[in-house]
């Protein structure tokens, strides 16, 4: 356990076996005892740890070790994705990370099966990679838009399931987050944005017309996670009504993986003696 603020492991906490979207306390903090003031502290000291081990992993990646990690983050607009990349990536060295968004296919990308654009993405040895939404917009929006028909998409949970396999007999350690904030706080954070001229430019007006299909997504969520959470790529769900949760939560997951990769520093594949006394006789 990383701190004794945490009552079990954040992987066992937030693991997504059984859980249901629908009813989901979004303003919990599952596994954390701590509040606010105490969860912002241990923030400060993880975001030093996980900068600590992800520049071992980068290390390691230099020295020609393929392993990487891929955190993939999804959620409804205004629940936080950004944040995390701002808040806790962004307490990364930058080299080491591998950042993707995924908007809507450009005219390219909709010419190629949809992990095409995928597979371009994917973090190097040595990388964090971070997907801003991901392959798994193919059966959220895809599925409540009808943007393909049923029979395609239904196909894709097996299909995504294989693809991760893949990636973690490859090395890359694929941990995935799904963030959720109620339909309340989701008008909140759009009001903000509409009240804020800083926040402007983070409005669309389409945000809003999605909030209609809320119960269609609530279901798309729930397949998902029923289907797409397995041994070797698992889901992770996360209330993200406080941001401050979210964000220690993220933190844990990726230092819980790094650890796992029991990594060292990379041996020089030098005499250190022999330049140290090179050095003293420049
Ligand atoms: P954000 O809203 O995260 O700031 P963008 O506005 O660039 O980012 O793009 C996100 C939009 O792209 C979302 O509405 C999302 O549903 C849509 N999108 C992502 N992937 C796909 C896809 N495969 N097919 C259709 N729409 C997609």
């Amino acid at each position: 356990m990383p701190n004794s603020l945490w009552s079990v492991p954040v992987t066992t906490a937030l693991h997504a076996e059984g859980v249901k979207v629908v009813g989901l306390d979004t303003s919990a903090t599952p596994g954390f005892r701590g509040d606010k003031k105490a969860g912002e502290l241990l923030l400060e000291q993880r975001r030093a740890e996980l900068s600590r081990l992800q520049e071992k992993l980068y290390a390691n990646g230099r020295s020609g070790d393929p392993r990487n990690i891929l955190l993939v983050l999804q959620g409804m607009d205004t629940a936080g994705k950004g944040g995390i990349v701002r808040h806790v990536i962004g307490s990364v060295d930058p080299q080491g990370v591998d950042h993707a968004a995924f908007g809507v296919p450009s005219a390219e990308e909709r010419k190629h099966h949809y992990l095409w654009r995928i597979r371009r993405q994917l973090p190097r040895g040595g990388q964090l990679g971070v997907f801003d939404r991901s392959h798994y917009e193919d059966v959220l929006v895809v599925r409540v838009h009808d943007l393909v028909p049923p029979d395609v998409w239904a196909k894709r949970y097996d299909e995504i399931n294989r693809f991760e396999r893949e990636l973690a007999e490859a090395g890359t350690i694929v941990i995935k987050v799904a963030m959720f904030v109620s339909l309340d706080e989701q008008r909140k954070r759009l009001a903000e944005r509409l009240d804020r001229p800083d926040k402007h430019w983070k409005f669309n007006p389409a945000d809003i017309d999605e909030r209609a299909f809320w119960p269609a997504y609530q279901d798309a969520y729930q397949a998902m996670l029923d289907r797409t959470t397995t041994e070797h790529a698992p889901w992770y769900v996360i209330p993200a009504d406080r941001k401050w949760f979210a964000r220690l939560a993220v933190t844990e997951l990726l230092i819980d993986a790094l650890n796992s990769l029991q990594l060292d520093w990379p041996t020089a594949q030098f005499d250190v003696a022999e330049q140290r006394r090179r050095l003293d006789e420049s």
